[in-house]
């Protein structure tokens, strides 16, 4: 049996999904990553005249987007339920880094054409090229990388991973690929193997979504609750209709520019340029009931706006109190006009997820 470690560059990937789509002529194509290791197994396989492979692991490195606009909370959180779902699931070793947008839209269209910001991705491509090393160095970890990419700043590392005197299958995409990866004298000398083109194997690629019925628990769900979906919620998690959602996110914008402003301490200095993430201690400031949103007055200082859907799994928005005591997490910074936004609201003693 040969061991294999597949190491994914997961942005390259998120990318290229619609070249994909576009390819497999069809344009909701999702590529099935419950599948795929066993799909790049059997391709290694093949070339080795049918001597079994054994993926022993899967590392997918990415991004996320940190304080970012709120209109843009859906699918950040739909991103982050993505790696998730690998790592619960499928069993992925994930590597995720913040992408710092610094209060802006994700997309550019979405932003104003004169701003020139643009969002610099920190640590993934060395990320995956430490680890396809490390594990290269520590003896029988692995005999073989299968390594997902296309850009050419990993050569170093594909002919650094074969000195080791571990061999390389490399997988890629048609046009999203290094031509000095694909040569078929590989002069380059990066891969052992025939290039894994993925837009060849679609057909064993795609998701194949099983739709099923759920019930929505949101308390403002309007109409009959139990809709159709692919979503599958892990433990602890709740599941909101696709109409929530987005009723949530418009609901979130709305409230925080008709409140906030007014409310801000005009005291601030430091602009949010830190990353989400940390944790703060604070009390529950204004409970506005009926339009499931509060506000946090934090230990910082500042305050921080919470949706019902910001409280930790197993809260409930009819307990929560005015006074009373929480910790949270930072989603967004607070900036000069705006309260920042907290995320995993909860009681100091509630320790993590029931
Ligand atoms: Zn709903």
């Amino acid at each position: 049996m040969i061991k294999a470690m597949i190491f994914l560059d997961g942005t390259w990937i998120y990318a290229n999904t619609p070249r994909l789509a576009e390819i497999y002529g069809k344009a909701d194509f999702h590529l099935d990553f419950g599948k795929l290791p066993e799909v790049l197994a059997q391709s290694v396989t093949q070339q080795l005249h049918h001597i079994p492979v054994d993926v022993v692991r899967t590392h997918l490195f990415g991004s996320y987007a940190a304080n970012y606009d709120l209109r843009d909370e859906e699918a950040v959180q739909r991103r982050l339920d993505f790696f998730d779902l690998l790592r619960e699931e499928y069993h992925y070793e994930v590597q995720i880094f913040p992408i710092n947008f610094r209060g802006r839209r994700l997309r550019r269209a979405d932003r104003d054409p004169r701003d020139n910001f643009e969002p610099r991705e920190k640590c993934v491509d060395i990320s995956l090229a430490t680890s396809m090393l490390y594990y290269a160095a520590i003896p029988h970890a692995y005999d073989i990388a299968i390594a997902v990419l296309g850009d050419l700043d990993f050569k170093p590392m594909l002919q650094a991973v074969r000195h080791l005197g571990k061999r390389v299958a490399l997988a890629s995409i048609r046009g999203a690929c290094a031509p000095e990866f694909s040569e078929t004298t590989d002069a380059a000398r990066v891969r052992d193997y025939d290039i894994i083109w993925l837009d060849d194997l679609l057909q064993e690629l795609e998701l194949k979504y099983e739709s099923h019925q759920r019930e929505c628990e949101s308390p403002n769900h309007k109409g009959e609750r139990w809709v159709w979906t692919t979503f599958h919620p892990r433990k602890g998690q709740r599941f909101y209709c696709d109409a929530c959602r987005s009723m949530f996110a418009r609901e979130k914008q709305e409230a925080q520019e008709e409140f906030v402003s007014s409310e801000v301490d005009q005291d601030w200095h430091a602009v949010g340029d830190m990353e989400s993430g940390p944790s703060l201690r604070g009390e529950i400031k204004k409970k506005v009931t009926d339009r499931g949103f509060g506000f946090i007055a934090a230990d910082d200082g500042h305050d921080y706006f919470f949706h019902f859907t910001d409280l930790e799994p197993g809260a409930d928005f009819v307990d929560v109190r005015e006074g009373e005591e929480v910790i949270f997490e930072v989603k967004r910074r607070p900036s000069a006009l705006k309260a920042g936004a907290a995320q995993r609201v909860r009681r100091p003693d509630d320790i993590g997820n029931h």
